[in-house]
Parts: structure tokens; sequence; C-alpha cells
């Protein structure tokens, strides 16, 4: 019979050790967790402080007797592994309610310890009004201290995915709130350019944003704490949520001499093998190969854990294992923002620039479904592709409904590698309710198709600046007179595109035009038709509404 410890009871170690059971009904499994709970819902702890999620119980999937009842799993909370003794093959455990240490033997070992906040050395850090969240304890710890203080507001340190979820929620529960952000744009997997969009609404939402701002140091007062910030600015809350970030929790990987990278995370095989034979480890504990690049990337969500989970129970429940294994993460992630939905998969430009790829970009913004029918909004997507051959290789959405369905579409287009003509024949459901009969996903294909067949070309609104003084060009903005006269672009000419027939001759063939409207796509159309009568024309690929979004006056 095989023996089987697993360390860490949550999204990693618990789907591994309920898909070995399923595989192998005689297998003793043992799965240690150093808190109370196991299986809990991360994802959904920012919901419960805010109030979404009102009942304690659901925040964890299983309890240890759930757990045992349905799995036949000896789980153990309370239990911190100590340490790993590879040679002898146990494991140390201390039993934190009888406090005693014993140890445990193994046939196989998973490793799913997860992530640590990080927390940064600075003045007034570890002061009682400062939290992060991880687990069910810090939440419970946030909760209470709000519900008992009766707070008013609150500074988010960090725009990231745990950051944004908690600034919603605080918001939500009538606190005023703060987000201190070091870099130029919240949400890292999105570009800047993505990002504005966000950055505007979160604003107009009522959230003070404050980018590149640096946290320096933390002072306490009576009421709350001053929170002193670079350029010698200063905010004052009554609560501190630090989400800066994670680092992995590899330390008994380490002690065990089991080979780390660089950062700290540990390096697996596909078929989640550690440097050790029969230690294997799974989750944000890990580095993982990107799925598109196959460069080594640390990327940590439940999606990955829980496939990894998976795959090592296979491969362990296997003498002879034949399949493919883990084929790499694409960091498909997604975050709810008051009703502003924000999507991602794959590669994004910041990645595809630092790889040096040969990519080429497009900006599309389509209805959620058909606009005659009542509700429709809109989203913007930017799609990254390869020059040469049209493959998808990342897309970042931003809008509100169809969101998630369209990046799920884009994300499952990368997974296989499919191109932009794929995306073009792709055939999706569509009734007016839910989709246009060219689907968002359908238009980007089209788009890119359109670029890579020479139908047109493009320019971004990052050219515009060096544009807009050229006297060898002509600037186009093909938009109504009304459109026009209500903002443009500097040194752009107004031509509306019914109009353009007619007024042709207006424009010196000499000169290249680069010519914008509000989107793009009636630039395309016109640039379609002064292409078709010997004009060179470059169209704003994103048109204006775009360009303002990331270019504020
Ligand atoms: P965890 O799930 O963190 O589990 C690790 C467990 O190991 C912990 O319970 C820990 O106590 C235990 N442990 C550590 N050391 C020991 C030891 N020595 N002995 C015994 N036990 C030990 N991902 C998404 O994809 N979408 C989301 O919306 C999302 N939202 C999130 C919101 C929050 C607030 C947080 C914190 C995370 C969120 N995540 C989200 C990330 C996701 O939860 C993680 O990627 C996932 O849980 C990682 O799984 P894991 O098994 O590696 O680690």
């Amino acid at each position: 019979m095989k023996k089987v410890v697993i360390i860490g009871g949550v999204a990693g170690g618990a789907t591994a050790a309920a898909r070995l059971r399923r595989l192998d009904e005689k297998a003793e499994i043992i799965m240690f967790e150093k808190e109370e709970y196991i299986s809990i819902a991360n994802c959904g702890l920012p919901y419960y402080i805010g109030g979404t999620i009102t009942d304690k119980n659901e925040l964890t999937v299983q309890t240890p007797a759930s757990f045992n009842a349905r799995f036949n799993i000896d789980v153990r909370n309370f239990s911190e592994v100590l340490s790993i003794n590879a040679k002898d093959k146990n494991v140390l455990v201390y039993n934190k309610k009888e406090d005693r240490k014993y140890t445990e033997s193994y046939d196989s070992l998973i490793i799913s310890t997860g992530a640590k906040p990080v927390i940064p050395s600075l003045d007034g850090i570890d002061n009682k009004k400062v939290f992060t969240l991880r687990n069910i304890p810090d939440t419970y710890k946030i909760k209470n201290y709000i519900t008992e203080n009766n707070l008013k507001s609150a500074c988010i340190i960090g725009g990231g995915y745990i950051g944004i979820e908690m600034a919603e929620n605080l918001k939500n529960l009538g606190l005023d709130v703060s987000i201190v952000e070091m870099s130029d744009q919240i949400i890292a997997p999105i570009d800047y350019d993505m990002a504005s969009t966000v950055h505007s609404y979160i604003e107009d939402n009522g959230i003070n944003l404050m980018l590149n701002t640096k946290l320096l140091s933390i002072k306490d007062e009576d009421i709350g704490v001053t929170i002193n910030l670079s350029e010698n600015r200063e905010i004052k809350a009554d609560i501190v949520i630090l989400s800066i970030g994670i680092r992995p929790d590899t330390s008994l990987a380490k002690n065990a001499s089991i080979a780390l990278n660089d950062r700290g995370y540990i390096i697996t095989d596909n078929k989640m093998q550690t440097s050790i034979k029969d230690i294997y480890a799974v989750g944000d504990a890990i580095e993982v190969t990107e799925f598109v690049t196959k460069t080594k990337a640390t990327i940590a969500l439940a999606v990955p854990a829980n496939k990894e989970g998976r795959v090592v129970s296979d491969v362990i429940d296997s003498e002879n294992y034949t399949k493919d294994g883990y084929n790499g993460t694409q960091g498909s992630s997604i975050l709810k923002i008051f009703n502003m939905t924000v999507a991602s998969t794959g590669v994004n430009e910041k990645t595809a620039k630092r790889l040096n790829l040969n990519y080429d970009k497009v900006f599309t913004y389509s209805p959620s479904h058909a606009t005659y029918y009542p509700g429709a909004t809109n989203m913007t997507i930017k799609t990254i592709f390869e020059k040469q051959t049209g493959r998808i290789l990342g897309a970042q959405i931003v809008g509100g409904e169809g969101v998630d369905k369209r990046c799920d579409v884009l994300a499952t287009a990368i997974r296989f590698n499919g191109t932009a003509n794929d995306l073009v024949n792709l055939e999706l459901c569509y009734a007016p309710p839910f989709s246009s009969a060219k689907d968002p996903v359908n238009i980007v294909g089209y788009v890119i198709q359109n670029l890579l067949e020479n139908k047109v070309k493009n320019f971004h609104w990052h050219d515009v600046a060096e544009l807009i003084n050229r006297k060898d060009i002509t600037l186009l903005d093909v938009r109504t007179k009304y459109e026009f006269s209500r903002g443009h672009l500097d040194n752009f000419i107004n031509i509306p595109l019914d109009d353009i027939r007619a007024r042709i001759d207006e424009l010196p063939k000499s000169k290249p035009i680069y010519l914008t409207c509000h989107i793009g796509h009636r630039g395309y159309l016109a640039s379609r038709i002064l292409t078709q009568n010997g004009y060179e024309v470059f169209n704003l690929n994103g048109g204006y509404r775009l360009y303002k979004t990331i270019i504020k006056d």
C-alpha cells in the first residue's frame, strides 16, 4: 500500500489528496495543514470582509471531518511540518494542539505550502492596524477590526488583484479608500494602456488612487495611522491593508536541499517532481513554464495549483506515467471592480517587449451583445499576436458583461496555438441578448487578418506625439463634424467618412495619411477607400477614444 504525505491542505494539496483517493482506494493519504482550516476559498476572502458572502461556513469548501468522510483522507490540521528528511523519507511534524512533535514516514511527498505576503522592513510596518490577507484567520482579524472599531478610512498598499478586491469591498462597506501603488499602473498582468481605463473608473467610483507612490513608513496615531509616502506626501487611515505581493513559502524545501530558483521557488519538471526523487511540489510555491513563451515564470493562481494537484496524483498513482504532464501556465486571470471586469490571458506587451518577441497588437472595441437589444456594454480588447504567423500570444479585456466569456475563448485559442484565422473561423453562440453575429472574438480575428493581409496599416496611441508636428503627412479625422467639434487631436483636419469620396481631391496624394475616428472602425473603412484610390494610409488603432483614455490632458 502506497503512503502519500501532503504538506498544505488548500488548493494544490487538497486537490491532490482527493484525486489520489479517486485513483487509489487503498493508498494511505495523510494531509498536514498547520492552520485550523483546510480547502478554504481563498478567492472568496475579500468578499466575506465586504459582506457579499455572509456565511462564514461558505469559506471552507471542506472541513477535516467532511474531507475524511468523503475521501478517507487522514487530515491533520493544526499540524505544521517542521522539516523533511529526504534520506530517510520522513517528515517531522509539530502538533500544535497537543504540543507534541513526531515523525511520519512517506513513500511519496507532495509539497503545496503556497506563498506568504511580502512584508517590507519599514518603520511601523508591525503596527496592529496594518493587516495582510492570505487565509481565514487573517480574514476574521480584518473583519473584526473593522466592525469593532467603526472604521472610516482604509489605505491599501499595492494595486494587485487582492489590493483592488479589498479596495472595492472596503468601499462597499462605506469606508474612504485609498490605493497606494509604487508603479505607474495597477493590475500588473495588463499593460499600462489597458490599465488607464481602470484607473479612471476606480477614481470615478470614489477611490483615491495614488500611482507612482512608494510607502516609506507608518506612524501610529491615537486614531488610525499616518502613512508616509514618497515625495513628502502622507495620508491618514484607520486601517492599512498591505498587499504588495507574495513570496513562496519554501523554507522547508530549502532546508531539505530541494533545488530552488534564484527567487526561492521550487523547481519541478512537468511531472511536478522536484530535484529529489519521490518529492513533488505544486501551487504557488513552484516555478512554472509559461505556456506561450516556454520561459520560466512564477504565477500564483488557483487554477494552475488545482491542475498541478491533479497531475501529481496521476504521476504518483501510475507505475508508468505516460501522459504529457503539466504543460504550462498562461496566467488566465480575472477581476471584478464594482461593475467593471478586467481579464487577461497569455503574454502582455511588457513581456513581449522584454522577450523581444516579433509581435504586433490590435485594440478592438465591441459591444457585449447586439446593440439593438437593451443593456449592451462595450469592452476594449487588446490582443498580442505573432507577426509572421498571426498566432495569438495574449489578450487583455476591460469592460463589463461578457468580458469573462471572450477572455476564456481567447485563452482557449491560445492553449490550442490558435491564429487570427482560427478566431475568424470560430463559430460562437449568438442571439441578440448574448452576442452579435460577429462576436468580439471574431472581430479580433478579422482585424488581425486585415493587418496581416495588408488591407490596413495601423499606428498606435504612442505614435501620435511624434506625428502631430510633421509637415510631410496629412492628419485626418473621419468622425462627424459634431464629434470633431467636441474634441480632437491637434493638427488633425476633419473630413467625415461619408464625405470622403466627394472630397477626396482635398487630400494630396503625395503625402501619407494618418487617420483617426472614434474607435478605429470608421478609420478602417476610410482607409480602404483611400488605399484603393492610391493613397498610403495608416489608421489609429483604437481611435480617438482609446487615445483619450490613455493620454489625459
Ligand atoms: P495555498 O492554497 O495557499 O495553501 C497552502 C497551505 O499550506 C496553507 O494553508 C498553509 O497554511 C499550508 N502550509 C504552509 N506551510 C506548511 C507547513 N509547514 N505545514 C503544514 N501546512 C503548511 N487565485 C485565482 O486564480 N483567482 C482568484 O480570484 C484568487 N483570489 C485570491 C484571493 C486571495 C485573498 C488570496 C490570498 C489568493 C487568491 N488567489 C486567487 C490565489 C490562490 O488562492 C492561490 O494561487 C492558491 O491557493 C495556491 O494554492 P497552494 O496550494 O499553492 O497554496
